[in-house]
């Protein structure tokens, strides 16, 4: 195992923070992973989680039967972590530029595809190489000012070589569930399945450049422009795990969580052994199009009738939102039948705000396809 600490830039003097790397397997593997917890910092689960895959990983590579590359980043996030406001963690969203720290990541795309036409050729394997090649190059020439900016180029250059990538995140209330691209639905079913998501939903381009897209979406915008005249294979594959809710940080769960994933290395070959038959997939994957948030009308109470991880049918009747003055309430409805995996953990709307999500089957969505 290797350790690195990368500095972050001081924001004001008297202050030091920087992200921490564990590395496992052999440096030369031909295949890389990384995985990184708790990007949005008052979401926890996934920290438990990579701590103890950071155990199990040292005996893998100990027992020298791991044989990938695994980049660990337990702490993805140490600025979002070091935000408290009267007794809550506020680790969502940057206090200083007011941005969800999981938006808005740098695109390097076009220094890729500069002058890249004269280096492809009709090898996948050489045009893959000469893609990362020129991915890591463009990173690190890409300056950041800001400390959050910083913070996103050095989560990519640590992950932009990997093969897959594993962002470890969780919901307010919520059952096992998953975002990732169609093309990389073939390479995670397997780890939906090990991990029992109950709601697994696609897209290529959710509109917020979030950190899993803005490696998977490099790949897609180059296989437009290049594809018709060379070979491109997608370099890096990513998904986002959301484990449950931000209150589900227990052993027992974590441990389920970290066995899926080294069961799902070792369904890939890249844990030595034989991995456990693979379970049935608890819920379809669904268009990430065809998820329905549930807005709330009005400002009110709200009181839930269902609870998280059921389907619901059409006209179901999810929530109230009670005006305790005027005594309006306000019915919210499934508006199609779905799986009803996330909910609020505020019970005070505010007028629009989103209570429910409910992962549906009829496209009824485009453009921006993300909570804020
Ligand atoms: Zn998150």
């Amino acid at each position: 195992m290797q350790h690195h600490t990368h500095p972050l830039p001081s924001p004001v003097p008297g202050t030091h923070r920087a992200l921490d790397s564990f590395h496992y397997g052999p440096a030369d593997a031909e295949k890389r992973i990384y995985i990184q917890a708790s990007l949005h910092a008052d979401e926890l689960p996934g920290m438990l989680v990579a701590w103890k895959l950071k155990q199990r990983l040292a005996r893998l590579e100990a027992d020298s039967s791991l044989q990938a590359r695994v980049v660990l980043v337990p702490v993805a996030n140490p600025i979002g972590l070091d935000q408290q406001l009267m007794d809550t963690p506020l680790g969502r969203y940057d206090l200083e530029s007011v941005t969800n720290f999981n938006r808005g990541y740098h695109d390097v795309t076009d220094e890729i595809a500069e002058g890249l036409a004269e280096a492809l050729t009709q090898d996948p394997e050489h045009n893959k190489a000469e893609i990362r090649r020129r991915f890591e190059a463009a990173l690190e020439t890409r300056q950041a000012s800001s400390s959050h900016e910083t913070l996103h180029l050095m989560q990519q250059r640590l992950a932009c070589n990997a093969d897959f990538i594993l962002d470890l995140h969780c919901d307010f209330n919520a059952v096992e569930h998953l975002y990732t691209t169609p093309a990389a639905w073939p390479d995670f079913e397997p780890l939906a399945r090990y991990y029992g998501a109950k709601a697994s939903m696609l897209a290529t381009d959710s509109g917020g450049a979030s950190f899993d897209e803005c490696f998977t979406l490099v790949w897609e915008r180059l296989r437009e422009r290049f594809g018709e005249r060379f070979p491109i294979p997608y370099g890096s594959q990513s998904i986002t795990l959301e484990l449950r809710g931000q209150q589900d940080i227990e052993h027992t769960l974590a441990e389920r969580d970290a066995n899926a994933i080294l069961n799902w290395l070792t369904h890939l070959g890249l844990i030595d052994g034989e991995a456990p038959p693979l379970p049935d997939l608890a819920y379809p994957a669904t268009d990430l199009a065809a998820m329905d948030f549930l807005h709330a009308p009005a400002g009110g109470l709200i009181v839930f009738h269902r609870e998280p991880g059921r389907v619901v049918e059409a006209g179901e009747l999810i929530a109230e939102i009670i005006d305790p003055i005027t005594d309006v309430v306000h019915e919210l409805r499934a508006e199609q039948r779905g799986m009803f995996y996330a909910r609020t953990q505020r019970r005070m709307a505010t007028a629009g705000m989103i209570v429910a999500d409910v992962a549906g089957h009829e496209v009824r969505r485009s453009g921006y396809l993300l909570a804020p």
